[in-house]
């Protein structure tokens, strides 16, 4: 591994294990297409020379594990932007703190569970008249149609386990009350390009600090990069050693500020081989 970097960091002769907590919608994944192909020579790169790379994402499990299986990770991952932190049961050969064991993994919450949430949406909308629909609240169909997804991505997209998509109907008037509301009933929201992300309580940096030190535990010390591409991915690159933030089309940075942040010049999965081979030498 070697290649200077222009941060201040110098890597050549860095040995220790590096791990990368990749967004995946933009930013590993193709924006119109999310296809993975441009980054799938350099993932088989980084997985020969014992990269680790752990996706952090708005997705849900069912969607994640779609393209861990597409590209052949066995690294733990974060859904739900930063819901909750899912480990395959023997990936880390030491005790540590989980929540619940759900299929091959073993799972540290940090978010509320999508039935909690569910109830409160429901209490905020009787309680103010409001108009809004959760993927809970739609068929297959109706998320197929409404995201652009196919309906087998649709149906992944519905498995929700710590957070709810909402469509919030109604004027930009009517859609702050209904933010406003939301807020009072101790809901936290985020804005998608057309839809509303609502939690509580799930954070990706946070996520991100928990599993690092998981990292730690079983490495003693490590590098850590983060890639991402939208403000959603902030906190993630906040708390990383070398965070970089790819481009969206058709060519621009979303307005990020940390003092050390690489802004790539490159769209999303071109942005993000870009960056990660300066990083790690791997060209
Ligand atoms: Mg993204």
């Amino acid at each position: 591994m070697g290649v200077e970097v222009n941060r201040g960091v110098d890597w050549q002769g860095v040995e220790e294990k590096m791990v990368i907590f990749t967004d995946l919608d933009g930013t590993l994944l193709d924006y119109y297409t999310y296809s993975c192909d441009v980054v799938r020579p350099l993932i088989n790169k980084l997985k020969k020379a014992g990269v680790e790379i752990v996706p952090c994402s708005s997705k849900t499990r069912a969607e994640i594990e779609f393209y861990r299986w597409q590209l052949g990770l066995d690294a733990p991952f974060i859904a739900e932007n930063g819901g909750a932190i899912f480990i395959g049961r023997d990936y880390f050969k030491f005790v540590y703190e989980y929540q619940r064991q759900a299929g091959e993994y073993n799972v540290i919450e940090l978010g509320m569970l999508y039935n909690n949430i569910r109830r409160k949406l429901d209490a905020a909308r009787q309680e103010n008249g409001l108009d809004f629909k959760g993927f809970g609240d739609m068929s297959e169909a109706e998320v197929a149609t409404l995201t652009g997804l196919d309906m087998a991505s649709a149906g992944r997209a519905r498995q929700r386990e710590y957070s709810e998509t909402l469509d919030i109907i109604g004027s930009e008037v009517e859609l702050k009350h209904t933010l406003d509301c939301l807020k009072a009933a101790g809901l936290d929201w985020s804005r998608g390009s057309r839809l509303f992300c609502v939690a509580v309580g799930s954070d990706k940096g946070v996520a991100v600090e928990v599993l690092a030190n998981l990292y730690k535990q079983k490495w003693g010390s490590i590098k850590t990069i983060g890639v991402g591409d939208s403000p959603n991915d902030e906190p993630m690159l906040a708390v990383v050693d070398f965070p970089i933030l790819v481009q969206k089309p058709p060519g621009y940075w979303e307005n990020i500020k940390l003092p050390n942040l690489y802004k790539v010049n490159g769209i999303g999965p071109d942005g993000w081989v870009k960056a990660i081979e300066e990083l790690t030498d791997t060209r």
